[in-house]
């Protein structure tokens, strides 16, 4: 195992309001840097003051955007611990993003332990109101100084960590989606996978179309045939029809979500039907002109769950469930927050302490 060294800071930071908190404004002390350097390998994990960092301007990143990143929380307990939630799982896809983009892998144990260094260093900053949480975001850029389009020989894998308000202040309200026509997030073969800079980017453009529409968020179909569900914005997408839970299967275009298939598993064990298949727009069109589509919603690390309470495609506006929270969707987020907060027995092996 490599080592990591500590470097703490000399000017800690003043904490925010719980109310202040937002996402993605704060940050904590401190961060953890590691570097790669062909022919030597990973090297010099070190956890350092919360700083700015140095790049030269002809970085690979800055150019070609080999990057990947991850986003998970972490969380304090009704028994005021911290805990983790399948950390795990985000390093694994983290090097599943890497192998896509041609970054080498990361040792996921190590990195889990940094990570759970690097959280009990900024213990005090995870908050504990309710719903807030500490959002981290492992990532890698490419910092070779080069603009010759081929793989970087040096990388630098970050975390940094950040206060997060509660996601759903004013209770869960159902947002309303609208199906993209035009763009596309993925194609077969592209980088839907995998959790890299450019796929984020790309999705920009519809997203402000549908923003200026007065929708929440887009709806992405395939980028081949244009007419099966792939997901809606950053989150996984279900719909609850006729009793059955179905999603969208994981074909290489869409992001396999730890959420997702958090949820799938709390599902199964409830014993409440669920297919992960391929669904087209059409059917859930039909579904709801049928009276059977019960119940749509995302998932995602940010927000658990988002139920959808419209949906826009074509000249069409769906209403969902009378754009209220379904049954479904209620017990999934009371399931998965109550493991995350501890006053639900994690019977999973989900949750690190
Ligand atoms: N799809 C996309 C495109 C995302 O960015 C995310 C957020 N990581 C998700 C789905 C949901 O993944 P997770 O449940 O792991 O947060």
């Amino acid at each position: 195992m490599l080592d990591i060294t500590t470097q703490l800071t000399t000017n800690p930071k003043q904490k925010p309001a719980p109310d202040e908190l937002g996402f993605g404004h704060y940050f904590t002390d401190h961060m953890f840097i590691l570097d790669y350097t062909e022919g030597i390998g990973w090297h010099d994990g070190r956890i350092v003051p919360y700083q700015p960092i140095s790049l030269d301007p002809s970085a690979m990143i800055f150019h070609y955007g080999q990057s990947v990143f991850e986003g998970l929380k972490a969380y304090v307990t009704v028994d005021n611990e911290v805990l983790l939630f399948r950390p795990d799982q985000n390093f694994k896809r983290l090097n599943n993003s890497n192998d896509r983009l041609c970054i080498p892998k990361i040792d996921e144990e190590y990195a889990l332990e940094a990570l759970k260094q690097l959280v009990s260093i900024d213990r005090e900053w995870v908050p504990n109101a309710p719903g807030t949480s500490l959002y981290i975001r492992p990532f890698i850029i490419a910092t070779e100084a080069n603009l010759g389009v081929h793989p970087s020989n040096r990388y630098q894998f970050i975390i940094i960590m950040s206060p997060s308000g509660s996601y759903y202040k004013e209770g869960i309200n159902p947002v309303k989606i609208m199906v993209e026509q035009q763009f596309v997030r993925a194609v077969r073969g592209g980088t839907g996978a995998a959790k890299t800079g450019g796929n984020y980017a790309s999705a920009l453009k519809g997203q402000e179309i549908a923003s200026k529409e007065g929708y929440a968020q887009t709806l992405w179909l395939d980028g081949k045939e244009n007419c099966y569900v792939e997901e809606v914005g950053s989150m996984n997408i279900f719909f609850k029809i006729d009793g059955k839970v179905i999603t969208p299967a994981l074909n290489g275009s869409i992001l396999p979500g730890i959420t997702r298939d958090s949820m799938i598993q709390v599902l199964k064990s409830k014993n409440i039907p669920v297919e992960e298949r391929r669904i087209s727009i059409e059917e859930v069109v039909e579904a709801h002109n049928n009276g059977t589509l019960e119940e749509v919603f995302g998932t995602g690390t940010a927000a658990v769950i988002s139920p959808v309470g419209e949906l826009k495609y074509l000249n069409d506006k769906l209403i969902i469930n009378k754009g209220e929270i379904g049954e479904v969707s209620q017990m999934l987020y009371d399931t998965l927050t109550g493991i995350q907060n501890g006053s639900i027995e994690d019977t999973f092996g989900w949750t690190i302490r």
